[in-house]
């Protein structure tokens, strides 16, 4: 028999770093143990760091073909689990695949050679090594495992699939880095749906712009096709809903319990490992806050998509004064607009007259009180911020201050008199040089360090006359002051709700009331 020999050698992704099993050492020895058996060497063929679970090994089915093809007839390796550490795969081609070819195998570890040996090739030791292999494999699995969190901990990506909108960095592929081609339409989803676009809108915007959907890109990015390149509501509310885009990494939120079973289970929300400010964001905190409010309120059930593409401004945030269930947008077809969009207590529009009176009130006249009060809160607080005198607390900061910086110009004022009554000294022979020298450096330093208080007080006095140190959550609201139209993302900011009466009157109620009230 004529062997046309070939030597297999793989390091898995796990054994990248131990010289033990290293490429080299694995051809190093079946050279010499081919020499020992009269064998000359046909062909090499190396795979190098893919895992043995997955069987996507590009030299292994070369050798594969080759032996189909005639032109291998016997395969070294140096032990059974470089064939694939699942059990199943290994022992397909131990028992299935070789046989049918007559491809002789010969190991080194396990010195099995099949040649004059078959009572073992197709008895029972071979599967009592695959199911060690099995074993060994789960237990670099948990060993994995354990790396990945404190991998996760430090903020370092370890997902499989890149968030849309950032690539792996050239130089470290577990930091993410924006893929400026495609960045700037994460911030125009944003931006659609803090202006008040449906999801839906949103997705029909970006197919009519002929922009390719996250797996289009996904697949482009690993050279790979996508099946559909059309975007759909829920990768619209992926990307509005990760925190990938502030900068954060949120991580660990699905885990299987076993790696053979290819299921995933999700992570109760308080275990997922969330580090932040990792990479660069492509939307700030303050809009993805909005966002994220905007997201959470239900606007399906009440009619107030207003276009294919908008919701209504005030989607998710009306309510009946008498039952406290949403107010529903209701369009009148007899009468012309803008008269003919109404709201109704979705109570009375369900149950009738029994449950909730037939109170409506016009869209418009809504907009007009919802208006008016936002702009009379932002007046008064705008006014309240501006004024001192209303403001006690800045009033006696600022008091406080002016008294420390007039003890330490007095302070200064003393030191310098007996720095010249140093000199004085000096020269009446009072004190020697040594004396004078050691004394007036503790003078300067004294002076020094009294002005530079002098100097933080001022400009800290500077701050608080200027209005910046007010309250951070204030000043943002205070951005809206002199805004012109109602828009849902400044609504959805700064509303908590807004309660329609039986009398057609509005009642605006704000989130951080607490914070507003320290001023009204
Ligand atoms: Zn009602």
């Amino acid at each position: 028999m004529l062997w046309k020999v070939a030597i297999y050698t793989r390091i898995s992704e796990q054994e990248k770093d131990s010289e033990h099993n290293s490429i080299v050492r694995q051809v190093e020895l079946l050279s010499s143990l081919a020499s020992q058996k009269g064998l000359s060497i046909n062909k090499e063929y190396t795979d190098n760091g893919v895992s043995g679970g997955s069987f996507d090994r590009p030299a292994f089915n070369e050798m594969i073909d080759d032996i189909q093809a005639g032109r291998i007839n016997c395969v070294m390796v140096k032990d059974l689990s470089r064939f694939g550490r699942e059990h199943i795969d290994a022992n397909y081609f131990i028992e299935k695949f070789f046989p049918r070819f007559g491809v002789r195998i010969i190991t080194a570890i396990e010195g099995f050679d099949s040649f004059g040996d078959n009572a073992r090739m197709s008895g029972i030791e071979v599967p009592l090594i695959n199911l060690f292999n099995d074993a060994y494999l789960q237990e670099v699995s948990k060993a994995t495992r354990a790396s990945l969190k404190a991998k996760m901990r430090e903020g370092q990506f370890v997902g499989t699939l890149e968030p849309y909108a950032y690539v792996r960095s050239e130089g470290d592929k577990h930091r993410l880095v924006i893929d400026p081609t495609v960045a700037d339409n994460v911030r125009l989803i944003y931006k659609w749906y803090l202006e008040g676009v449906a999801i839906s809108g949103i997705a029909q915007r970006l197919n009519m712009m002929k922009i390719k959907n996250p797996t289009a890109w996904r697949a482009k990015l690993h050279q790979k096709t996508a099946k559909s390149s059309l975007w759909q509501r829920q990768q619209i509310v992926v990307i509005l809903s990760n925190e990938v885009y502030v900068g954060d990494m949120v991580q660990g939120k699905t885990t299987s319990p076993n790696r053979k079973v290819g299921i995933r289970i999700n992570v109760p929300y308080k275990q997922w490992i969330s580090v932040q400010s990792t990479h660069e964001p492509i939307i700030s905190r303050k809009d993805f806050e909005i966002v994220q409010n905007m997201l959470k309120i239900h606007t399906k059930s009440q009619n107030t998509q207003i276009s294919a593409d908008h919701v209504s401004v005030f989607a998710g945030l009306l309510f009946c004064d008498e039952c406290g269930k949403a107010m529903k947008r209701h369009i009148k077809a007899s009468v012309p607009p803008p008269q003919n969009m109404r709201y109704f207590c979705s109570t009375y529009l369900k149950l009738g007259s029994t449950q909730c009176t037939s109170h409506y009130i016009l869209e418009k006249e809504i907009d007009c009180a919802v208006k008016y009060q936002i702009n009379t809160m932002l007046d008064d607080l705008q006014k309240a911020v501006s004024s001192t005198k209303n403001c006690d607390g800045r009033r006696k900061l600022l008091e406080s201050m002016g008294f420390r910086a007039s003890q330490l110009a007095q302070e200064v004022e003393k030191i310098r008199l007996l720095k010249n009554e140093l000199y004085l000294d000096l020269k009446r022979n009072v004190i020697s040089e040594d004396e004078f020298l050691n004394l007036k450096n503790m003078f300067d330093e004294k002076i020094i360090v009294a002005e530079r208080e002098q100097g933080d007080i001022e400009k800290e006095r500077l701050r608080i006359r200027d209005g910046k140190n007010i309250d951070p959550v204030i000043r943002d609201i205070l951005k809206y002051v002199g805004f012109q139209k109602l828009s849902r993302a400044m609504l959805v900011d700064l509303v908590e709700k807004s309660i329609v009466c039986r009398d057609r009157t509005v009642k605006v109620y704000y989130k951080n009331m607490d914070a507003i009230k320290k001023y009204l």
